[in-house]
């Protein structure tokens, strides 16, 4: 019985296969957004789904319940750190997540804003055995933009100058379709298939798996922590939100092709969870990618028929129509994604009509 299944029968504040601890040991454990169900992590020793601490609900938490001031603890080798930059676009906040422990040192995914105090944090979380931090292996950006890689710099920088250690920045560099706030250019460029891995007493402990996404944007990475089944997704997959595509730096017809890399690569390496870097941690990796996509093609089915209704029409007269049942605050953004949409139905039309 895992530790979520006891707490499930028991009700207890205890968890019953970790005798002695109780779940409200701070650092330890984190109650639950929506359910306020707790679930333990500190047996490694349990199934990998059973780790899991901050469990998705759907829902998001209430305002004040995220904080940006601590890391998370998630896995024994994974922690959660979100950037003070909560918005209409980022939700909570940019996650930053650290992979890896005091013998191996770390890896930070996803640095966020060029934050001080985040940064700071970040340094601190990733602690030596003597509880010294800067144990900072290389810094990894899913993608370019102005949320996600912007940190990254100065924390290398806070990094060389404290410790003199410089890691380097992996990414792929941003295409000349990239907006100017999202041009990035990284140390190491991650290839499509590429493993960073983090060793201990010669062997490889944590692996990351880089997976080239284009969709959201043309230079997006996901990576797989593959001894753990995990997936950070960056803005390809997000909770409680949906990922803007905004054309010619997104691409629809990328995105959902990304979607169809990411499935099988959940498949071939028993990926359980999504870790976006937005929201909440999502369990049921393939079901949510499942859904994700019958959402997008559902979207541009509805856009279809609009397009079908009023073909001299032009996306302003199509928008209202095809997103009638979003607010009409988000519109604007919608936009973007319906731009991409017409893209892609344009380029299925054309191909279906057999012409180049
Ligand atoms: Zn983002």
């Amino acid at each position: 019985m895992d530790c979520f299944a006891a707490l499930a029968i028991t009700g207890l504040d205890l968890c019953i296969a970790c005798p002695g601890k109780t779940l409200s040991e701070p650092g330890l454990l984190m109650r639950q957004g929506a359910s306020g169900l707790r679930i333990c992590l500190h047996n490694a020793a349990m199934p990998r789904s059973s780790q899991i601490l901050a469990h998705a609900a759907g829902a998001l938490p209430a305002p004040g319940e995220w904080q940006s001031a601590r890391p998370v603890p998630l896995l024994a080798n994974l922690q959660r750190l979100t950037a003070p930059n909560p918005g209409f676009m980022t939700g909570p906040g940019t996650n930053s997540y650290l992979v890896g422990d005091a013998a191996t040192g770390y890896f930070v995914i996803d640095p966020g804003p060029a934050d001080g105090e985040h940064i700071a944090r970040l340094w601190d979380a990733a602690r030596h055995a003597d509880g010294s931090g800067g144990h900072i292996q290389a810094i990894v950006c899913t993608h370019s933009h102005a949320d996600h890689s912007p940190g990254a710099a100065p924390l290398q920088a806070l990094c060389t100058q404290r410790s003199g250690h410089s890691p380097p920045i992996w990414g792929l560099p941003s295409a000349p379709t990239a907006r100017a706030n999202s041009h990035f250019v990284p140390d190491q460029v991650l290839a499509h298939g590429a493993l960073l891995q983090l060793q201990a007493e010669g062997a490889p402990q944590h692996t990351l798996m880089a997976l080239h996404t284009p969709g959201h944007a043309a230079n997006h990475v996901c990576l797989l922590l593959t001894q753990d089944g995990m997936l950070f997704s960056g803005d390809h997959i997000l909770n409680g939100s949906t990922t803007v595509i905004d054309p010619p730096d997104g691409n629809m017809a990328h995105y959902l092709d990304s979607l169809d890399l990411l499935h099988a690569a959940c498949v071939q390496h028993s990926v359980e969870f999504i870790l976006p870097a937005h929201g909440h941690p999502m369990p049921d990796a393939l079901g949510a990618i499942a859904h994700l996509k019958a959402h997008r093609l559902k979207r541009e089915a509805k856009i279809a028929a609009v397009m079908q209704a009023n073909p001299a029409g032009d996306p302003d007269q199509w928008l209202p129509l095809a997103y009638d049942d979003v607010d009409a605050r988000l519109w604007p953004v919608a936009k973007r994604s319906l731009l991409a949409h017409v893209e892609r139905i344009q380029l299925l039309a054309q191909s279906q009509a057999g012409l180049p």
